[in-house]
């Protein structure tokens, strides 16, 4: 084999917990072996191997991929080989910027192996990624789901699933799932609900802890850490917090907050009722009686929220009669929602400009989103289903199958022949035409299972719920007309060519 050295290649491997279920073929050590044998076979120089070992393919802040971009751009690479696409990555988004812009704005060739998508070869293989990556996202979506309820349950039993336990508490060193009192700490807390009970506002108490330079929470915290020049000052919202937070009686109070998806690090605040409390589950701080009393104290939170509306559509709606964008007000009372072309909304004194446009935005949304899965449907679905599902090893498993049960085929037919002919006796045949037979069907049923694997997916498909995200990345504009018709207008050629 002639050694090419024009091409630099990186093998990235990951893994991470997600990964379990997939079993040994998914192991490092199985990643390792399949690329490099890979890569000597083509004559490829293999620069380096880049290992996530423990790193969940849902983002992309992983040591070794970002050790292998820098050298990307330091020129010692331009190929990249993984397995498959969900070693790369399982952000279906993040997938496609990489795949499709950076790599070739670096002159980087991707290869991912068993799912035979090449970057330099024009194959239609390299067409679905945009749909094998999508699978990946859903898988990742599914994966979290089940984290989550297994957390959940955690939670409703007492147990600490939190990172960083509030000020006045520790995780236990000998349970990770239980705190314990951190003396020092605790005193501030103690401090804070006395100098309430005992008649100062939450002002009062933020200025005589800053005057006495009381440490706050992260500033002991980071102290720890070694980081000795934090400075902080006390706010008035952390004090809050603390009076507020039943914690300190005792019970085990959770699920206050949830990050916004599997992918992002946004938190968001819980409504109360989502809340999971367990009782009694460690040492108190703050008995239960002061600590009901400081909340009848507490000035009442005005029930006005800061929430703001989302909405899925904003932004992507257009006015299909005058062009300009298309607004959406806010909820009223009734929880409606509505949408205005915004031309309009400026010019309302001249009627003839454009009109309205004020139709319920949930069922807009509810039609933009019917539309879209329509339209993913509609592509010779089937198709794209098995390509995406089917890799390389799945494809070729059916091939061989098939290609099998022909020759089997074609020994029965040979036989018949030889019976005829009398060169074999009657029971012989019969002997080996049920033995065949028997074959067959067995291959058979192997390919039907194969196949049946690749259905569930459409399933996943069918119950996958598009997020803002993935909407972004499908849809470029939301045409509106006045009588309420919409066009969906898609980014993606690639759906039309499939
Ligand atoms: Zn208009």
């Amino acid at each position: 084999m002639v050694m090419n050295l024009s091409d630099r290649v990186a093998i990235y491997i990951r893994l991470s917990k997600e990964d379990d279920n997939f079993g040994e073929s998914e192991s490092i050590q199985n990643q390792r072996l399949l690329l490099t044998k890979y890569v000597q076979e083509q004559g490829f120089s293999l620069v380096d191997i880049y290992i996530d070992d423990g790193y969940t393919g849902t983002n992309f802040d992983r040591p070794a991929f970002k050790r292998m971009l820098k050298d990307i751009e330091l020129g010692k690479i331009n190929v990249v080989v993984t397995k498959d696409l969900s070693r790369l990555s399982r952000d279906y988004i993040g997938t496609g910027e990489y795949v499709e812009k950076w790599f070739p704005a670096h002159g980087v060739r991707y290869i991912a192996l068993t799912d035979a998508i090449d970057t330099a070869i024009d194959s239609a293989n390299n067409d679905i990624a945009p749909f094998k990556a999508i699978l990946n996202d859903m898988y990742a979506k599914d994966l979290s789901k089940k984290i989550r309820t297994a957390l959940k349950t955690m939670q409703m039993e007492g147990k600490w699933v939190g990172g960083c336990p509030p000020l006045g508490y520790e995780v236990d060193s000998n349970d990770k799932n239980h705190l314990v009192i951190n003396e020092r700490e605790s005193e501030i807390v103690k401090r804070i609900f006395d100098l309430f009970i005992n008649g100062n506002k939450i002002n009062q108490i933020k200025n005589i802890l800053n005057n006495e330079r009381v440490p706050t929470f992260y500033m002991m915290r980071n102290r720890e850490n070694g980081k000795r020049n934090i400075y902080g000052c006390w706010s008035s919202t952390t004090i809050k917090k603390i009076l507020q937070n039943r914690l300190y009686t005792g019970d085990m109070v959770q699920n206050r907050r949830s990050r916004v998806s599997y992918k992002y690090r946004k938190i968001i605040c819980n409504p109360r009722e989502q809340w999971i409390i367990k009782e009694n589950t460690h040492e108190a701080i703050i008995n239960r009686k002061t600590f009901i009393k400081v909340q009848e104290l507490l000035p009442k939170q005005r029930q006005k929220s800061d929430k703001k509306d989302i909405f899925l559509l904003d932004g992507l709606l257009k006015c299909a009669d005058c062009g300009n964008n298309i607004g959406i007000k806010a909820r009223r009372a009734n929880g409606k929602a509505t949408t205005v072309c915004n031309y309009y909304r400026q010019h309302r004194s001249d009627e003839t400009l454009c009109t309205s446009h004020g139709f319920d935005y949930d069922t807009i949304e509810k039609g933009v989103l019917e539309t879209i899965k329509r339209e993913l449907l509609m592509l010779n679905f089937d198709e794209v289903m098995d390509k995406v599902n089917t890799n390389y090893d799945m494809n070729d498993n059916i091939k061989k199958l098939e290609r099998e049960i022909t020759d089997i085929k074609i020994n029965i037919d040979n036989m018949y022949i030889d019976k005829i002919s009398n060169k074999i006796s009657e029971e012989m045949y019969d002997r080996i035409y049920v033995k065949l037979s028997s074959d067959i069907l067995n291959k058979e049923r192997k390919i039907d299972s194969i196949k049946k694997k690749n259905k569930c997916d459409i399933e996943i498909l069918n119950n996958y719920k598009l997020d803002r995200k993935a909407l972004l990345k499908l849809v470029k504009y939301i045409a509106i007309h006045h009588d309420g018709n919409i066009d969906v207008h898609f980014n993606f050629k690639k759906l039309n060519i499939i």
